[in-house]
Parts: C-alpha cells; sequence; structure tokens
C-alpha cells in the first residue's frame, strides 16, 4: 500500500514522512501497528514482493520484541533486572539489552548526566509507569530527596560477562528515553542486509531511514509542537539518517494540580519543562534518542554546550515562548513551512 500523506500525518508525535519523490507504487509497503505506547510505521521499498514482505513482517517480529522486554512496567527482562537490583541480588541479562546498557550508560556520560537510563525509581514516582496517565500528588519531598542523594546512575552496574549487579540497590533501569532509538538501529541494520532499496521507521514520530546512495526519497516534516496538525518544517533525509525530537508535550499529567511532563531532570528530580522539544538528527537513532532527551533536560541555556559534548551538529530546539533555534548545519537543510518565518529561527 502507498502510505499517503494523510495518514502519516496521523501520526502522534515528533516527525513524519513520505517519499520525497515519486516511488513505484508496486515496489512500496508499509505496516502500521501500535507499539511503544504509540503508532508505528514501517515502510520498505523493495521491488521483489516476497523479499520486502519477510522484511516487513521481520521488522515487526524485532520491534515487538524490545517492545515486549524493554517496557519499565511490565513484566519482561527490564522489570527483571530491576527486581534483581532491588533484593541485591545480581542478574543475568540478554546480550542485547548488555549493548543497550553499556549504550545508555555512555550517553548518561556523554550529556553529562542530563540523560539517565536509570532514573525509572523517579519517573515511577512521578506517576509515569502507567498506560494511561491519572491525576494525583506530587511524589513526597522525601523521596525526591532520596532521589538526589543516592543519584542513581548506570555507572553503578557492576558487570561479569552478562551477569549484572548494582551497587545501589535504589537504580531501576528505564530504557523510554532510548529504547526506540535502539529498535530503530537494529530494525534498519537488518532491513538494510535484506537487500531494500531503501526503508523508514517511524516509531511514534522518532524516525531512522535509508536509502540506497545517490536517491534521498524520504522527505520528513517536523510536527509543530503549538499545532498538533502543522508541520514546523521538512527535511530530506540522505543515506542512513535517523530524526529524533522529545517533546514535553507529548506524556504528561495533572500532579496536585500542576500539568507536569514525563522527562525528569537527574539533578533536581523535577521535570524538566523550559525545552518544548528537542530534534536531534544522527546517524545513529539510538544516540538521537539519548541525545534529544538529554537536551530537553538540559534547557534553554544548557543544550548547546551539552549538544556540543556529545558531538551532536544538528539540532533544533523549540522553547516555551515560541522560540526556534537550530544549528547551522541543520538549518541548512530546512525548509520552511508559511507558519515559521525565517527570522524567528536564531542560528548557532
Ligand atoms: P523521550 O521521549 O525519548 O525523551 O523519552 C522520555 C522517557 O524517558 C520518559 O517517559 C522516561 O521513561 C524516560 N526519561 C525521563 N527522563 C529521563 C532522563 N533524564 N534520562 C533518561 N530517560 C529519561
Ligand atoms: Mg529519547
Amino acid at each position: 500500500m502507498r502510505p499517503d500523506r494523510r495518514s502519516v500525518l496521523t501520526s502522534l508525535a515528533g516527525a513524519v514522512a513520505w517519499p520525497a519523490f515519486a516511488v513505484p507504487r508496486e515496489s512500496l509497503g508499509q505496516l502500521r501497528r501500535a507499539l511503544f505506547g504509540s503508532p508505528v510505521d514501517v515502510i520498505v521499498a523493495d521491488a521483489d514482493p516476497r523479499r520486502r514482505d519477510a522484511a516487513l513482517a521481520r521488522t515487526l517480529a524485532d520491534l515487538q520484541t524490545i517492545n515486549d522486554r524493554w517496557n519499565a512496567w511490565k513484566p519482561g527482562e527490564l522489570t527483571a533486572l530491576n527486581a534483581a537490583v532491588a533484593a541485591d541480588r545480581p542478574c543475568l541479562v540478554s546480550p542485547m539489552l548488555a549493548t543497550a546498557l553499556r549504550g545508555a550508560l555512555a550517553m548518561e556520560r556523554a550529556s553529562l548526566g542530563c540523560f539517565n537510563a536509570g532514573i525509572g525509581g523517579l519517573v515511577g514516582a512521578w506517576g509515569f509507569h502507567a498506560d494511561v496517565m491519572r491525576d494525583g500528588p506530587r511524589p513526597d519531598p522525601r523521596t525526591l530527596g532520596r532521589w538526589r542523594d543516592t543519584r542513581p546512575s548506570l555507572a553503578q552496574l557492576r558487570w561479569s560477562g552478562r551477569r549484572v549487579e548494582s551497587v545501589n540497590p535504589s537504580l531501576r533501569v528505564d530504557l523510554g528515553g532510548y529504547a526506540k532509538g535502539f529498535a530503530i538501529d537494529a530494525a534498519l541494520d537488518a532491513l538494510q542486509r535484506s537487500g531494500a532499496d531503501g526503508a523508514l521507521v517511524n516509531l511514534g514520530g522518532n524516525l531512522g531511514a535509508f536509502s540506497v546512495p545517490g536517491k534521498r526519497p524520504w522527505r520528513v516534516g517536523l510536527r509543530d509542537p503549538f499545532d498538533a496538525d502543522g508541520l514546523l518544517v521538512t527535511l530530506d533525509t540522505g543515506g542512513r539518517e535517523a530524526v529524533v525530537t522529545s517533546g514535553s508535550y507529548e506524556r504528561h499529567r495533572l500532579a496536585d494540580g500542576e500539568r507536569v511532563t514525563h522527562i525528569l531532570d537527574p539533578a533536581t528530580g523535577r521535570p524538566a519543562s523550559a525545552v518544548v522539544s528537542a530534534t536531534v538528527v544522527h546517524p545513529s537513532a539510538a544516540v538521537a534518542d539519548a541525545a534529544a532527551t538529554a537536551l530537553l533536560v538540559a534547557g534553554p541555556r544548557r543544550w548547546p554546550a551539552v549538544a556540543q559534548r556529545m558531538g551532536l551538529a544538528q539540532v533544533l530546539v523549540v522553547e516555551r515562548d515560541g522560540r526556534c533555534t537550530a544549528t547551522g548545519a541543520l538549518a541548512a537543510r530546512l525548509r520552511f513551512d508559511a507558519r515559521l518565518v525565517r527570522e524567528q529561527l536564531r542560528l548557532i
């Protein structure tokens, strides 16, 4: 089925995408499911229908595996690890989880701690470990105090092969800010190996794509965080790239009557709300995912330093007052929607 623009635009978060030039209808295959709590689209360009359908089915199965294993509040590999940590026991993890934990720790270090996948206890305390958001109280100040005192970090994991234990029993791993990017990378690796001409994987507005050299088949639209139906800008991807957005508007709930977002500042234990959305374009979706979360936490003043430290060249940040700032390397690629005049965009 050819993805039509309208159907893709109904995706909820960050970005949408469609082929940038005419692709023969018969060479495109698409599937749409709900995974990772959001709509998931996979589009594969391959003239061989059997190979294409097999690649789509395999991709879906791989995405489903990560979705099932790494949910922070439903029984799976991640909750088993967290239970072992809480009980001060070692735990044997899969090679895939070991790779993700090592990658997430590297992101914690590179982001100066703004990204911290050891944040599960705090995310749970703020009420975000649930499928449906409910109003409720803020966490007890003592809970936040304990978080700041014990400072959980993936650096507190001790490894012996794939056996891992934590020196801090209050560490709870939450891969909500990383697993989608990791899953996109894994899916694109497999799709490239399948021999497809191109593919796009969109997990709730976080997307990665590749196309054979010399072609630029994917045009990505970044959603306007202030207008669910509007696009802020578009850009064309080239080669293999990921475009990942973290938005403080994506998941939120009322805590003591105040709207709070699901992205938390590990330094304070509180929601990070000054940046509305942070978009990162990077060859690795896992890096882009961690980085977008980190920049949102870093906030309007600190994000350029964190981006530099993380080696990010292509970033777009939208602040609460509507101000947009892009790094020069990304700004040069953006095409502007009428809604956003060029002067509104500060370049750094
Ligand atoms: P994302 O949409 O990629 O920014 O991920 C947000 C999710 O990451 C949240 O729902 C939490 O599960 C988790 N999270 C929240 N704050 C942080 C943080 N500072 N570092 C790492 N993960 C976080
Ligand atoms: Mg993220």
